[in-house]
């Protein structure tokens, strides 16, 4: 039987739907707009296209976007000023610094200079320790977009055996807290794990995050299994063009998965959706007022 093929790019345009509300009934009751600033360092093509496609969607939902573009060449100094700078600024709730930065700077240095309750792609070093000790977070959108449609799909995941393959401070490692928060019983493969065929066998939910194409295959997959796929890869197709696929054979698990996420239009909308969320929810706890139900954890 074939699986049940979990739409993240219908669930993503939902959550930009409930944060839209959201943010209307912000800006009428409490005169607030929630503004998101995003910061690019040089020209990579590929964050070029994430950034001007987070601050279309930013203006989409309501909300202020300020975005700064620095040249390749500015200084950390420079970087770590037009930080503080936002940090200070009450019409920025959220600040991402777009990853990953020129090799002249030292990317932990920048994102610890983030102010927490700004640091809407939740990298700093507090939010990941308020995170690994189960307190309030700003989490990481990609595992948090994973973990909406996980929580959507299955409800309660109490006692269910989760593998998450992959150790990545941005997507590995806070994916495995969110489901020891959800009370799964949670295995962390790696490039070092011996057999994760077999890991991945006992698994009622798998959350690929690797970078390499279709590497869990459709026999590791446990008959009933939901998986979410993190993975986007670029390989070549047919006629000297390419196309993405993500780190699970797809056409093989869907015959023995429950519910599989497709890539594209699985996790990556959900990761821009949740973004959103998060500026929101920064946006309320920065006015103490309640966060908005089902954006966060
Ligand atoms: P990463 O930092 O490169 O981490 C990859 C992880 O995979 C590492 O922990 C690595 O293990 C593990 N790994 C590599 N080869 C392996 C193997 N043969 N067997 C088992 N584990 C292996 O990557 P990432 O940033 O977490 O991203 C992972 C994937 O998700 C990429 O394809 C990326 O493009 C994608 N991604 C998608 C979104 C989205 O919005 N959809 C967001 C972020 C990332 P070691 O630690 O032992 O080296």
């Amino acid at each position: 039987m074939s699986a049940t093929i979990i739409d993240g790019k219908a669930f993503a345009a939902d959550i930009r739907g409930r944060v839209a509300e959201q943010v209307a009934i912000l800006k009428e009751a409490h005169g607030i707009t929630p503004g998101l600033a995003v910061v690019l360092v040089g020209a990579d093509p590929a964050s070029e296209v994430y950034v001007r496609s987070k601050g279309r969607m930013t203006v989409e939902v309501g909300m202020e976007s300020f975005e700064h573009r620095l040249s390749e060449d500015t200084s950390e100094a420079d970087l770590l000023a037009l930080v503080n700078k936002l940090n200070a600024d009450p019409k920025v709730h959220g600040i991402l610094v777009q990853l990953p930065l020129p090799k002249h700077m030292n990317s932990d240095a920048v994102i610890n200079a983030i102010d927490p309750a700004k640091d809407v792609d939740g990298f700093h070093i507090s939010n990941v320790g308020l995170l690994g000790t189960g307190q309030k977070a700003m989490v990481p959108c990609t595992p948090l977009g994973c973990l909406m449609m996980l929580r959507d799909h299955l409800g309660d995941m109490s006692g269910k055996e989760a593998v998450v393959i992959g150790r990545s401070n941005i997507v590995g490692k806070p994916m495995a807290h969110l489901l020891l928060g959800e009370s799964c019983t949670v295995s962390i493969a790696h490039s070092r794990t011996k057999d994760i065929a077999d890991v991945v066998r006992r698994a009622d939910i798998v959350v690929a995050a690797v970078g390499r194409s279709k590497m869990v295959r459709g026999d590791w997959i446990k008959p009933g299994a939901t998986v979410i796929d993190v993975g986007i890869n670029r390989v070549e197709a047919e006629g000297g063009k390419t196309r993405l696929v993500g780190d699970v054979d797809f056409d093989a698990a869907k015959e023995v998965a429950g519910a599989i996420t497709p890539v594209p239009g699985g996790v990556g909308p959900m990761t821009i959706a949740c973004l959103l969320a998060n500026t929101l929810t920064a946006a309320c706890r920065a006015n103490g007022l309640a966060e908005p139900e089902g954006l966060t954890v």
